[in-house]
């Protein structure tokens, strides 16, 4: 019952200082999900062991190199591994006519269905959903049109109490249809209320994906208790005007962010070059929100299964 964020790279415009741009898996239960593909993702994946070819959604953010270079090797890769199940993709506009763009002079013919999305950026909404969960967009002010992401557990059943099963003889039936939340009749006239029968199910986890963007507090609702938040810090507050200019924020805004969400545990990322050490960045932002942790390439941050 898995549900953790690996990092496969950290940086934000080029590779620098042994780290990669951005690009990062999410694992909830046995699937994988690639948000953003910056280059060098490929690598990073066989080094910190994540299954690429599990991999069969791809989310991202925006049409900037530091997110996507990574992506036309990656699919190239899935060929050459004679990869037959689909690929999808989910953007802003604009990637399907990169893509094909670069695959038609190359003559190249993908042996899986590859499928485009495209998210409209200027408005949250549904871009995905299957029996795990939800992803739905986070509209981002940033210099061209992108999204952030908000991955989000569903409902689980409620969990049975165990002594009652005993006390009314529950059939199978009677107990998935006790933990759907229905009241039981055991067949002596009775009705067994359904909060006598059950403990209600753990809150669904959640994860939220905020890079690239300008500090923006019209996100916080979008956000509100999310248990885990990756939010871009790629400078430090004496930059904020800087920041500003070119639709960044700082560590101590990516901080202020998390706390106004009350999120359970802040990642930053997206780190300028200039920052050979993320220390400062670090330092910044746990003077605003103390359950900040460095973006690491390599790291798993999980958020704990509560049965
Ligand atoms: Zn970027
Ligand atoms: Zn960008």
């Amino acid at each position: 019952m898995k549900f953790a964020l690996t990092i496969l790279g950290v940086n934000s415009a080029t590779p620098a200082h042994e780290r990669f741009p951005t690009a990062q898996v999410l694992q909830v239960q046995h699937q994988y999900f690639l948000i953003d593909c910056g280059e060098g993702a490929q690598s990073r994946m066989s080094q910190f062991g994540i299954p690429r070819q599990k991999i069969q959604h791809i989310f991202i953010s925006h049409l900037h190199g530091d997110h996507i270079f990574g992506l036309p090797g990656l699919l190239f890769s899935f060929g050459l591994n004679d990869r037959k199940s689909a690929v999808h993709i989910y953007s802003p506009d604009g990637l399907e006519e990169m893509i094909t763009a670069l695959l038609r002079p190359m003559e190249a013919i993908l042996p899986y269905p590859l499928y485009f999305h495209v998210l409209p950026a200027g408005k949250s909404s549904l871009a995905f959903e299957n029996e795990l969960l939800t992803v739905t967009t986070i509209p981002l002010q940033h210099r061209i049109p992108t999204v952030g992401f908000l991955f989000r557990e569903k409902e689980r059943p409620k969990n049975i109490r165990p002594e009652k099963i005993a006390e009314y003889s529950l059939s199978i039936p009677q107990i998935l249809a006790a933990k759907n939340g229905e009241d039981i009749l055991p067949g002596d006239g009775r009705i067994v209320p359904n909060s006598e029968l059950t403990i209600p199910a753990p809150p669904p986890r959640s994860f939220a994906y905020i890079s690239d963007t300008i500090y923006d507090e019209s996100i916080v609702p979008l956000i509100k208790e999310v248990d885990l938040l990756y939010h871009e810090a790629t400078f430090c507050q004496d930059l904020a005007e800087y920041a500003t200019a070119t639709k960044h924020s700082t560590a101590r805004q990516a901080a202020t962010i998390a706390k106004m969400a009350g999120a359970g545990q802040l990642v930053i990322g997206h780190y300028s070059s200039r920052y050979q050490s993320v220390e400062p960045l670090l330092n910044e932002a746990l003077t605003i929100f103390s359950k900040t942790v460095p973006g690491v390439e390599g790291r798993e941050y999980e958020v704990p299964y509560v049965s």
